[in-house]
């Protein structure tokens, strides 16, 4: 049986720092990654608040200076490995996957979280025909189009921006009168003239034919109902966990999101968890990479108590 000293799930900036630090202190270290390493960063087109780089970097190219780093210290990453199932027996973790079964000493669990649906009338169906949950992939298909982009936090206003730089119009329709996007976002969306914002307002439907054509909201003040005419609409109403793997019995959880320590212990000895997937207030990357190291230094106390 290979038995790995660290497993670690996911291989986003929580999971890639932990690596680094794992590799770093000559723990045999794994991640194992369901789509594409980096994460959901990788389809940012800039990131701008990531300490450490003067002018803003694009989300792609961050990841993979993440990845070559913890490769470089002796990490090893095998992708397209969707975990199903965590169980432990006798203080070793087994780790069943679409493809084989891992087992490790320690385990980490930075499996982050991915984009919510909507669930609206007409948004499945048009998913790849117009409807979209990343600007950075789809962005420059909507060229000189008009689209709409759901949502008013941090995610859906800096992709409004970046659209306007292909499309000729971007509708942000929010539910509120107000953003929950950082000010500085919000002033951006203002100055920018290809933008119209409709406030108060919930999607009901998305409509067309072969693709998408428009999508009809509802005024929640006056309650009257809008047909906006859009060949795209992109959707960015915030994030679920990839915590569906993980029975709650066996570590503990509040609305999917995992719950730690200061630690980043969960309630299973040996069990850490980091980034998005956790039950916190602040989902960005300085703070997954955060946690990654505190969970780093959690699993090398845990197993030198081991003796490993
Ligand atoms: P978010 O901050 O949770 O915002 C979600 C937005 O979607 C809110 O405005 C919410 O409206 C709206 N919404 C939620 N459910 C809806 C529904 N069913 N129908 C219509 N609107 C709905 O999500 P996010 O923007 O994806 O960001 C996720 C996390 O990543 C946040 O912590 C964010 O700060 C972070 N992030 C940071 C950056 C950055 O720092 N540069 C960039 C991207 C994301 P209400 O406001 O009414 O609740």
């Amino acid at each position: 049986m290979n038995i790995y000293d660290v497993l670690i799930i996911g291989g986003g900036p929580a999971g890639l720092t932990a690596a680094i630090y794992t590799s770093r202190a000559k723990f045999k270290t794994l991640i194992l990654e369901k789509m594409i390493v980096g994460g959901q960063v990788t389809t940012t087109h800039e990131v701008e608040n990531y300490p450490g780089f003067a002018e803003p970097i694009n989300g792609f190219l961050l990841m993979d200076n993440f990845q070559r780093q913890a490769k470089r210290l002796g990490t090893e990453i095998i992708t397209g490995v969707e975990v199903k199932s965590i169980s432990m027996s006798q203080d070793i973790f087994e780790i069943n996957s679409n493809k084989d079964t891992f087992y490790s000493r320690a385990l980490i669990i930075a499996s982050g979280a991915r984009y919510k649906k909507l669930g609206i009338k007409g948004e499945s169906q048009y998913i790849g025909r117009g409807v979209s949950y990343c600007a950075t992939c789809d962005g420059a298909f909507f060229r000189n189009m008009e689209v709409a982009v759901i949502g008013g936090g941090n995610s859906a206003l800096e992709e409004a921006i970046f659209l306007t730089k292909f499309v000729s119009k971007v509708y942000i329709i929010h539910r509120r009168g107000e953003f929950r996007a950082d000010k500085i976002v919000q002033e951006r969306v203002s100055q920018n003239s290809k933008i119209e914002l409709l406030l108060n307002s919930v999607p009901l439907e998305i409509k067309g034919g072969n693709v998408v054509e428009k999508i009809v909201i509802q005024n929640k003040i006056s309650g009257d109902m809008r047909d906006i005419n859009v060949s795209g609409v992109f959707v960015f109403i915030g994030l679920d966990p990839n915590t569906e793997f993980i029975d709650p019995s066996f570590i503990e959880s509040k609305d999917g999101y995992l719950i730690v320590d200061s630690e980043c212990k969960t309630n299973r000895n040996g069990c850490f968890a980091a980034g998005d997937a956790v039950h916190k207030s602040l989902r960005q990357i300085a703070t997954a990479v955060g946690d990654g190291a505190v969970a780093a230094n959690s699993v090398k106390n845990y197993l030198e108590k081991l003796g490993i």
